[in-house]
């Protein structure tokens, strides 16, 4: 089985007043040894796998990566197609801030081997951005796109954020048509939320920013998921679409589709690298030191480079935890169900956990079939759940159903 590697680049030029991301303003003098620090991370497993992992997909995310050069990047995956068997077709994707890219970065990028850009794109609006404090307007997503393009990426996303304080209707509207006019072969769309801790959860709390209606949000949902398909986009994920061909192996998965995130979404192990990263292998979940300069100091000290860690865990790792049946269950749910077209398969299912899913939940799937939020697909070889597009709308409802229930007792190994 294949796994998929996150390396977290925690930059940022300027902290946006709505972000809760483990990331930094101010702080790129370290980038030259936090960059040294993930090469050391990377030989640190190389030593413990002797080479021995297959690598599908590779996703610098932050933060924002693209404030690494492109000489950065070459260097670290250098270290990653030394250290692993990664695939010559590998997915290698890079988050960007438009304003913080060059077209001779690009162009050094694409060489070194990226061929996957997420542009935060965010919005059309400029009064929106100023809002996020976002520190592009549109015409710089634009420019960035074209840049992209003429680097040689044929496949990029554009991010976007929707249920701001006071947006409009109208207002969301153009910012997808805009977008999709701009024809990336993938776009997300998540709703805002107010995380405790950021500017923007503090001005709610205080009643200084007008609270997005949640009414709204959900109509500008429902608009978007019919306006791109209308587009030729094929919705895969609750807030991700993608162009291309179906996959023949897969029905409803475009081509297009984020193969790094689709590993994620269907409970598949991944190496989180760098700091804050999080990690899920051999049935272990763990996750990084947060702050830059422990997760740094962690791996240049050569007494941890000498301790015995047991794999996936690295001298960054500061929490970690085996997974109990329990928690791979709800894990695989949580996932899995966001897949719009693929939803939960029995038949994995049943190979991952040794009974089908109406077996472990029956008086779950019974009432969440009479609420038409999840609906059954049956073909000759296959049984699948999945959720409906009131489901999509109401998904906390039917994730918390199974949470909050415990597998029927006998069927759990
Ligand atoms: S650029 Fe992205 S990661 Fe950085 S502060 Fe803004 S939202 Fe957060």
């Amino acid at each position: 089985m294949s796994t998929s590697i996150y390396l977290h680049i925690p930059f940022c030029k300027h902290r946006c007043a709505y972000c809760d991301f483990n990331t930094y303003a101010g702080q790129e003098d370290a980038i030259p040894a936090y960059v040294n620090a993930l090469i050391k991370e990377i030989e640190f497993l190389k030593r413990q796998l002797n080479g021995a992992l297959d690598v599908s997909t590779i996703f610098f995310g932050g933060g924002t990566p693209s404030l690494l050069s492109a000489p950065q990047f070459d260097s670290i995956l250098r270290a990653l197609n030394s250290a692993f068997a990664v695939s010559p077709n590998a997915e290698i994707s890079l988050e960007a801030n438009p304003d913080t890219v060059s077209q001779s970065q690009l162009d050094g990028i694409r060489q070194a081997g990226v061929n996957r850009i997420s542009f935060g794109a965010q919005s059309s609006n400029s009064e929106e951005l100023r809002l996020l404090e976002r520190t592009h307007d549109f015409l710089t997503v634009i420019e960035a796109v074209a840049a992209a393009r003429k680097a040689g990426f044929h496949n990029l996303n554009l991010d976007l954020i929707y249920g701001l304080p006071e947006q409009t209707l109208a207002s969301w509207q153009t910012t997808v048509q805009r977008v999709a006019d701009l024809r990336p072969e993938h776009i997300s769309a998540y709703a805002l939320t107010l995380e405790h801790g950021t500017p923007f959860g503090r001005w709610a709390n205080r009643g200084l920013l007008p609270i997005p209606d949640p009414d709204l949000a959900a109509d500008m949902y429902e608009w978007t998921t019919e306006y791109l398909q209308q587009s030729d986009y094929a919705q895969y994920e609750i807030s991700n679409w993608a162009k291309g061909e179906e996959q023949p192996s897969a029905a409803g998965l475009p081509s297009f589709a984020c193969k790094h995130n689709l590993q994620y979404w269907r409970s598949l192990p991944y190496l989180g690298l760098g700091a804050g990263a999080h990690g899920y292998a051999d049935g272990m979940r763990y996750s990084n030191a947060l702050r830059i300069k422990t997760y740094i100091d962690r791996l240049i000290n050569p007494e941890a480079q000498d301790a015995h860690y047991k794999f996936p865990q690295t001298p960054a790792a500061v929490n970690h935890h085996k997974q109990t049946q329990v928690d791979e269950i709800s894990d695989y749910l949580l996932n899995n169900f966001r897949l719009t077209q693929l939803g939960v398969s029995n038949t994995d299912f049943k190979i991952r956990f040794g009974a089908g899913l109406a077996e472990f939940f029956p008086a779950e799937i019974e009432s969440l079939l009479a609420d038409q939020l999840i609906e059954k697909k049956t073909s000759e070889n296959s049984e699948v759940f999945r959720l409906t597009p009131r489901g999509r709308l109401l998904g906390n409802r039917v994730f918390i159903k199974f949470i909050s229930s415990s597998p029927s007792s006998s069927r759990l190994s």
